[in-house]
């Protein structure tokens, strides 16, 4: 890899399966803290039409032909390669600017979410080429016509506009989704720190683990992309609101509805509780949190704390806390010993957020931090993009406009009193929509009114306590597991969210038939689908034998009111209903005594199970139990087990069978139903 002490890198971008270098004037990028040049940018005449074709021609079919589990595998086996040489990441990021746990952030946390995604699509997805999106709708009395929702990956291709400030986290936590979706990605990063992400696609590439035309990569501007966009492509962008505005507003895709994705910028907030005054925990936590959210990627995170809200007779002593927080996390280059923070990603971005605290000047005045002179731990102030925080405050934010509005991008928060929980909550709807925002407080009366107010402004809520002081993730932090965007200012986004981020990425319908023909389609059995009984009991079938809609009608069983009472004292469950006539009568739901629901599920799994070792290796639970017909002693059950989902792990000799379970009384009443779950060899042998 080439490191920046080898001189300017001259970054390409990886198009049509080739490296390429623009052929125009290339821009020179600077290092964040020496202004020395890292590398240089230009994407001009690069063929970007051609690049979209690659994608839709080459990257797609590959990946479509490919399970969801073998995708998943496929980034499993890409995050530990990167995983193994993320010293050349962190060797590159310094000159972005980032101290070791600011690239932590990014290529640990960016690695860790492929990782998430890789592992969780395993366990969560079935092994298919398409997801099924909730129930089988029934649409006749007769079960001859239903519905069923499913899922298939677009055929175009995500092109993904990311920021600068997470060159890495910015694109896995992009294409960890679109390439398990089974859609190719191309990912422009930023100019500013393109030379991170480029050199971690050179390893992706170099690595040979994703199909030819899985991914791109545009070092520079977008030329006329855009242009040849279409209805099957998805743009994701990340930046500015000014910018994602203008490329939202492109005619192309709004001629063909091509789906647009926005995380914008964001002036999130976090609440001291009306409860959390100096010396309590939650105090403490507070500070800690908005002074590790200024001070992080020298504040230059989407997720930071800008307004920082206080019951008024506390803004004193928090104002002063967070001075000396401030005091205790030098400033300098991040590549010396002992510095904590470091510079902005340039001295444009510096003189962007001195005009940004020029803005809010006007409505604040500054507490701590002088934004017109740098105290240096370490590095020239005047090379690199240094910036000591700043802190505001606010004296009336119920009428201010700016402190809700001005972003500025970089170590700077605002000071905000607040009265009571009302206006605590009204001041975080000030900003219009933001991606997150948190509340301190051992309070629950407190936390429940803040969270309820602020929830439909906000993605994310995050409530701190004593509690989950040590567990908690923080303010700052979007997970691979919840979603990440926020509704209005904040774009109107939605990313991440675990295996909810599948879907920006595939198309959702509704497909009607009759349930012979949809199980085939689906790959799932439904009520009114065809069944088969070819005498051999599906517990003796091994995955390679078993079919959807194999099943077998068990004999019957009658349930005496001895077995309830014997079941009552095995298991101890005497509750009334089972055990007391009239009691139980004078119950709405039932006309005497009952039989325990569990009684009768055991009952069932004795009606249906063959108990001979073989291919069904273990039952490893159920799901969607429900008990809709009581039953009572005398009532005869049987149980007809249908195979319904069938799925072979990509990775093991077995696989997981859904089997569609229904027990009836002698009426043909279903009294339970539910869906077993069992692991079940590939093979017979
Ligand atoms: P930006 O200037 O809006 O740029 C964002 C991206 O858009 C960059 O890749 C940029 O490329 C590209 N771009 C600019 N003009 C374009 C055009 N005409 N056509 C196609 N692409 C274009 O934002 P930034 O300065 O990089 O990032 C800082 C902002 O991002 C902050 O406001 C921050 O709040 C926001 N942000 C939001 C999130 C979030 O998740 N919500 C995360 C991080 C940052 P070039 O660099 O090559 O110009």
């Amino acid at each position: 890899m080439n490191a920046p002490a080898k001189g300017p890198i001259n970054l390409e971008s990886y198009v049509c399966g080739a490296w390429v270098r623009g052929s125009g004037t290339p821009k020179p990028l600077a290092d964040a803290a020496t202004g020395e040049t890292v590398a240089l940018i230009d994407s001009t005449g690069l063929d970007f039409r051609a690049a979209l074709d690659w994608g839709r021609e080459t990257g797609g079919p590959a990946l479509r032909a490919m399970t969801i589990h073998e995708r998943a595998l496929m980034l499993k086996a890409l995050g530990l390669k990167l995983m193994e040489m993320k010293e050349e990441f962190y060797a590159l990021s310094t000159a972005t600017g980032a101290t070791r746990s600011d690239g932590w952030i990014d290529i640990e946390g960016g690695i860790g979410t492929l990782l998430s995604y890789a592992s969780r699509a395993r366990r969560e997805l079935p092994n298919r080429h398409l997801l099924l999106d909730g129930d089988p709708e029934p649409l006749s009395r007769d079960d001859s016509f239903s519905a069923q929702h499913i899922l298939s990956p677009l055929e175009g291709v995500a092109v993904h506009i990311n920021a600068y400030n997470f060159p890495i986290w910015g694109m896995l936590e992009k294409i960890a989704p679109n390439l398990i979706a089974g859609m190719p990605a191309i990912v422009k990063p930023a100019s500013q720190t393109a030379y991170l992400t480029e050199a971690m696609v050179r390893r992706i590439i170099e690595s040979g683990l994703l199909p030819p035309g899985a991914l791109q990569l545009i070092c520079g501007g977008v030329g006329d992309l855009l242009d040849h966009l279409g209805g099957q492509d998805v743009v994701t962008f990340t930046g500015s609101a000014v910018t994602g505005r203008r490329l939202k507003a492109h005619p192309n895709i709004v001629e063909n509805a091509t789906r647009f994705t926005m995380e914008a910028d964001s002036l999130n907030a976090a609440v001291l509780g009306l409860d959390a005054g100096p010396q309590t925990p939650e105090f403490d936590l507070f500070v800690r949190e908005v002074a590790r959210e200024m001070t992080a990627k020298a504040g230059q995170k989407c997720t930071a704390i800008r307004r920082v809200i206080v019951p008024r007779n506390h803004v004193q002593a928090v104002a002063e806390a967070l001075e000396a927080r401030f005091a205790r996390t030098p400033l300098g280059n991040p590549a010396a010993d002992g510095v904590r923070m470091g510079p902005l990603a340039s001295l444009a971005q510096r003189e962007e957020v001195r005009a940004r605290i020029i803005d809010l000047s006007a409505e604040a005045e500054i507490v701590a931090g002088d934004p017109g002179a740098v105290t240096l731990a370490s590095g020239d102030a005047e090379a690199g993009g240094f910036l000591n925080p700043v802190l505001l405050h606010c004296e009336r934010p119920d009428t201010a406009s700016a402190v809700h509005e001005v972003e500025a991008f970089g170590p700077v928060a605002t000071l905000m009193p607040y009265d009571t929980v009302e206006e605590a909550v009204a001041l975080t709807r000030r900003g219009k929509g933001s991606l997150v925002s948190s509340v301190f407080t051992d309070d629950a009366g407190f936390a429940r009114a803040a969270v309820l107010g602020m929830a439909p402004f906000h993605g994310r809520v995050m409530i701190g306590n004593r509690d989950s002081a040590k567990s908690s993730t923080g303010h700052g932090s979007p997970l691979a597991v919840l979603v990440h965007g926020g509704p209005g200012r904040a774009g109107g986004g939605e990313e991440l969210g675990g295996m909810r981020a599948l879907k920006h990425y595939m198309q959702r319908s509704a497909v009607q038939g009759t349930p012979r023909l949809l199980d085939h389609v689906a790959g799932r059995w439904m009520p009114g689908g065809p069944t088969h009984d070819d005498g051999v009991h599906p517990f003796r079938k091994s995955l390679a034998e078993l079919e959807i809609g194999d099943q077998i009608v068990t004999p019957a069983r009658t349930v005496t009111l001895d077995d309830i009472e014997r079941f009552a004292k095995f298991t101890g469950d005497t509750f009334y209903a089972h055990m007391d006539e009239a009691a139980a009568r004078a119950n709405p739901f039932f006309e005497g005594r009952v039989a325990h629901g569990y009684l009768v599920v055991s009952f069932a799994a004795g009606l249906f199970v063959d108990p001979a070792p073989g291919p069904v290796l273990a039952n490893y639970g159920i799901d969607n139990l429900r008990f809709l017909t009581p039953v009572n002693p005398g009532d005869t059950l049987r149980v007809q087990l249908t195979c319904k989902e069938i799925n072979p792990r990509e990775n093991a000799d077995y696989g997981e069978v859904r089997w569609d379970c229904s027990v009836a009384n002698q009426d043909g009443e279903v009294v339970a139903q539910y869906d077993v779950l069992t692991m079940v060899a590939k093979d017979a042998g």
